[in-house]
């Protein structure tokens, strides 16, 4: 039977843990609060006593943990994982971290000459439970090939990203997207509601337009992204739109920090004259400010 080390029993690691277990691997965990291992052992995983000990001759050494520090600790630490695990097994982390960090234990471990995959997860604790996660690998095509029934046995969706690191930068990329649009999602409520308008009807009407179907769902798959920014809505219009935006909720008292930054952008857009192009362009123009063109 294969075995399985995975190191981290939080609310994401204990359920995960216990779907590799449920598709007939032997898993073998690790987690440094006792009361976790126990948990998962009551559950019919096999306690250990440090990361090293889980990983131990296992085939496969999950981490899921909080972040890069604890993950280098796991791995590099006393009693860690990178003291045991053998060469042909392999290391995947599932952990959220920065890039960077993942660049350098790939490449400690890699001096080990052991390979790494980074699988960060989309979704939340919900989808943890119900093996029905979003993962984000990045490593060697044949690792993630290597991988992959193990993920499939927490996940549902398995996109291989690029070389290892690119799992965790896809998963901050997506992250950053959902998080700002939160802010403005809550802004943008806000107004609604100071404005006097009826929660229902303003949410009804906000999923049918760009502002709540999303620009990758709508203006942009036809416009910036085929490289054609003829406006059908002029990047000007726009801005002179977050404009009454931004002084209506003034009158109100009401803090739009996410628009006044957006309407930046648009002015930057404006001056490298953009301002009769279509609003789709801001991608072109934010691309020049990062000298990406
Ligand atoms: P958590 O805090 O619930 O669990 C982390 C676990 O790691 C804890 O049980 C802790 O005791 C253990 N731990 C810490 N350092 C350790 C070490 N050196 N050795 C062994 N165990 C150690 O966190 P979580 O919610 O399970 O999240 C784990 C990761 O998954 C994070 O990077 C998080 O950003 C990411 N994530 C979380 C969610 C979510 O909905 N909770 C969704 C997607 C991704």
């Amino acid at each position: 039977m294969t075995t399985v080390a995975f190191v981290g029993l939080g609310q994401m690691g204990m359920p995960m843990s216990r779907n590799i277990a449920k598709a007939g691997f032997e898993v073998r965990v690790f987690d440094i609060n006792p009361a976790a291992v126990e948990q998962a052992a009551k559950d019919g995983r096999q306690a250990a006593d440090s990361a090293r000990e889980a990983a131990s001759g296992a085939e496969f050494v999950i981490t899921m943990l909080p972040n890069g520090e604890h993950v280098e600790e796991a791995v590099f630490g006393k009693a860690g994982i990178a003291e045991a695990m053998a060469k042909e097994a392999l290391y995947i982390d599932m952990s959220t971290i920065l890039p960077t960090a993942t660049d350098r234990i790939a490449r400690r471990l890699g001096e080990a000459g052991i390979a790494m995959v980074d699988a960060p997860v989309g979704r939340t604790s919900a989808a943890a439970v119900t093996g029905t996660l979003l993962i984000l690998a990045g490593g060697d095509a044949a690792d993630v090939e290597r991988a992959r029934p193990v993920l499939l046995a927490m996940g549902e969706q398995i996109f291989h990203c690029g070389p290892v690191g690119a799992g965790a930068r896809m998963k901050i990329v997506n992250n950053y997207m959902s998080s700002v649009l939160n802010t403005l999602t809550a802004e943008t409520l806000v107004l609604a509601e100071a404005c006097g308008l009826k929660r229902d009807l303003v949410v009804e009407i906000l999923r049918g337009t760009p502002a709540g179907r999303g620009h990758l769902n709508t203006t942009y798959p036809n416009k910036v992204l085929k490289g054609d920014v003829s406006p059908e809505f002029m990047l000007d219009l726009a801005m002179k739109d977050i404009g009454l935006a931004l002084e209506t909720a003034a009158g109100s008292g009401v803090p739009l920090p996410t628009g006044a930054a957006a309407r930046q952008f648009y002015v930057l857009a404006h001056q490298q004259g953009r301002g009769r192009q279509d609003w789709t362009a801001m991608l072109e123009a934010i691309r020049e400010l990062a000298k990406l063109s």
